[in-house]
């Protein structure tokens, strides 16, 4: 059955929802997006993912298309409409199609940005086998731009990360920096020694993950050791645990990397725990 979509202020049959060949987000990647997890049929952690929306749009200094209030509204009408209990909202704002391609920004008083939202069901999303097994992961060299923190849709190296990890029999792809890991290829990535979760301090050479915020606050909450810093495939390769987070596959463990297996190649207790908390806990504040 065909999916309500909304575009640029109307909900329409996905067939009917059209973009100009013109539009910056086709012709340049000149868009960002975001990926709202929906748990019975409420938002998680809406705010978050708003607030980066605002942050990536003010760093490309593109116009917001729409009010946050509003935001929340088509996210909620789309759930509605979709019948969505358990599944993703994924909205892209662009920087719209002006008449002609140039490099140069069009003005936005005469080319307003473009936004379409659709929502992607996923029943049993939290209930992912993956998560009972544990990814393998193959590291490769991090050959994205430098302004990672803005959530851009330039996701070709990405894209060719997930395709490389597939060709040699894994999962996904942590990509390494100048010696150390920044993230996974559309995640963030972890470590777990002696107790203590290793993860990579936040900069531009990063995406800000909504899904680490929350995690790193219950785990601090729950009197768990948290360290923000660089760390090597080797240092990962001798780890208790690993995992990785987003919002679409909440905390994930990872039990192989290059080869080398973590906790005899079994997920470990402590991302186990991790995961637990973070539904637990985002349910119950879910909108
Ligand atoms: N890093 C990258 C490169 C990503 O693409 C994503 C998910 N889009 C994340 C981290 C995780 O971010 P979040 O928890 O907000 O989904």
């Amino acid at each position: 059955m065909s999916r309500t979509v909304y575009l640029n202020g109307d909900y329409m049959p996905e067939e009917d929802a059209k973009v100009s060949i013109f539009d910056r987000g086709f012709l340049m990647a000149d868009g960002v997006y975001e990926v709202t997890t929906v748990l019975d049929g409420k938002l998680i952690d809406f705010t978050g993912h708003a607030v980066r929306l605002q942050r990536s749009l003010k760093e490309l200094d593109m116009a917001s298309p729409i009010e946050m209030e509003d935001l929340l509204e088509v996210h909620r009408e789309l759930v509605k409409r979709n019948n969505i209990d358990e599944g993703l909202i994924y909205l892209q704002v662009t920087r719209g199609a002006p008449a002609d391609r140039d490099f140069v920004f069009p003005d936005p008083e005469k080319t307003p940005s473009t936004i379409v939202l659709f929502t992607q069901n996923k029943p049993g999303l939290a209930n992912s086998p993956a998560a009972k097994t544990g990814m393998k992961i193959i590291s490769i060299e991090d050959q994205r731009w430098a302004r990672r923190d803005i959530k851009t849709v330039q996701l070709l190296f990405p894209s060719m990360g997930k395709m490389m990890a597939k060709a040699a029999g894994c999962d996904d792809a942590w990509l390494v920096e100048d010696g150390h890991v920044t993230e996974g290829t559309s995640n963030n990535a972890y470590i777990i020694k002696d107790g203590k979760i290793i993860t990579r301090n936040l900069s531009n050479d990063i995406l800000h993950g909504i899904t680490r915020a929350a995690v790193l606050r219950f785990a601090r909450e729950a009197q768990m050791e948290v360290e923000e810093r660089a760390f090597s495939i080797e240092e990962a390769q001798n780890a208790d645990e690993a995992f990785v987070t987003s919002a679409s596959t909440f905390v994930m463990p990872v039990v192989e990397i290059d080869g080398a297996k973590l906790g005899g190649g079994r997920p470990g207790p402590v991302a186990a725990r991790l995961r637990e908390i973070y539904l637990e806990e985002s349910r119950k504040t879910a909108i």
